[in-house]
């Protein structure tokens, strides 16, 4: 916590710095209650009988300001944030803050940290936080009716740090991620459900993440969307309830629109994934890592290397395209920044 003056974002893992001022603030039946402004982070006091530690009633966002080409800085696609990050807190039925309310959190925390916005490529990450804290463990099959909300920042590096370099997935077409009625909500419980068959793979075959395709469905690996591309077409998994609406999947979509790639939303058989290694580009989309190349899949059918196992012309110019507008390098058309300061 007071180490922000001399660490450094760069060579820090992903998430282990924390801005020093947070913003809180505490719901319940009738409302929200905020003192409207950051505060000096501090370790909060939980009862040991805290809801959010028995039943899981929490989620969280995920989203980053980033430094700009003109020395401002600039939250990326604040209200599409919001409005998941409302999602998420309505399906496990805790108290859902208006959304001029996570506005103004999300923008105090991050004017507060400011100075810890590092250059591009890094950024100071935003982690809104929500908790069910109604003291009661027989609270089992009720909802939480009081939460603890807060915005916590981070400064973070390069994600890819000494390269981009491609990933290899396991294709799973048994094992399921998550539950259908958890599947879009950004919560610590679906990372938790896909950690034990991730680790498994990583045991077994080496690999870096699992794409999750239960009975052929395609869907995402345990943190990130998946598209394929070539010269003429993008390639994701239709919206459903099944897998998490990405905000970094929505802008690639935008952009590929834009660019002139024919966009195709619908479902994703694994076998035509495997059929399509040889000539289609794949990779992942996430706010950390932003896109992230695929070099091999390992299928029922044996490891197949992507194309030349290389990252792709087209994966390569959609990351270029999104990078440029988060960072202020290129114009804002569809109005996804918003400045800080
Ligand atoms: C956050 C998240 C993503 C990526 O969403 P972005 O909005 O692009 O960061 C994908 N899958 C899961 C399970 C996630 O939690």
């Amino acid at each position: 916590m007071g180490q922000m003056a001399t660490a450094d974002p760069f060579t820090e893992p992903f998430g282990t710095l924390f801005g020093d001022q947070i913003t809180v603030a505490n719901g319940g039946p009738t409302g929200y209650s905020y003192s409207g402004a950051a505060q000096p982070i501090a370790n909060f006091s939980l009862h040991p009988g805290t809801h959010a530690l028995h039943y899981g009633s929490t989620c969280f966002e995920g989203l980053k300001a980033h430094a700009q080409s003109d020395g401002s800085v600039a939250i990326f696609r604040l209200a599409d944030h919001i409005a998941r990050f409302r999602n998420s807190i309505g399906l496990l039925r805790l108290p859902v803050p208006d959304a001029e309310l996570l506005h103004d959190m999300f923008m105090h925390a991050a004017v507060a940290n400011v100075q810890h916005t590092p250059a591009q490529p890094g950024s100071l990450y935003l982690r809104p936080t929500i908790l069910g804290v109604d003291q009661n463990i027989g609270a089992a099959a009720a909802p939480s009716q009081s939460s603890l909300l807060y915005v916590l920042t981070s400064p973070v590096g390069d994600y890819f740090a000494g390269g981009i370099r491609p990933l290899s997935l396991l294709l799973e077409t048994e094992t399921p991620r998550t539950t259908p009625q958890f599947g879009s909500i950004k919560s610590g419980a679906n990372y938790v459900m896909a950690l034990g068959p991730t680790l498994e793979a990583k045991a077994e075959h080496g690999v870096d993440q699992v794409l999750f395709a239960t009975s052929g469905d395609t869907t995402e690996t345990g943190a990130a969307n998946f598209f394929m591309v070539d010269d003429d077409r993008l390639i994701t998994r239709n919206l459903d309830d099944s897998f998490l609406h990405g905000v970094t999947r929505s802008s690639i979509i935008t952009m590929a629109n834009d660019l002139g790639y024919t966009v195709e939303e619908r479902s994703v058989p694994a076998t035509e994934i495997v059929e399509r290694t040889g000539d289609t580009e794949m990779f992942l989309s996430g706010t950390a890592a932003v896109i992230a190349p695929v070099g091999s899949l390992i299928t029922a059918e044996g490891t197949k290397q992507v194309r030349d196992g290389q990252p792709g012309p087209n994966t390569l110019k959609l990351r270029q395209a999104l990078v440029d507008v988060q960072s202020g390098a290129a114009g804002d058309p569809h109005n996804w920044r918003t400045t800080v300061a």
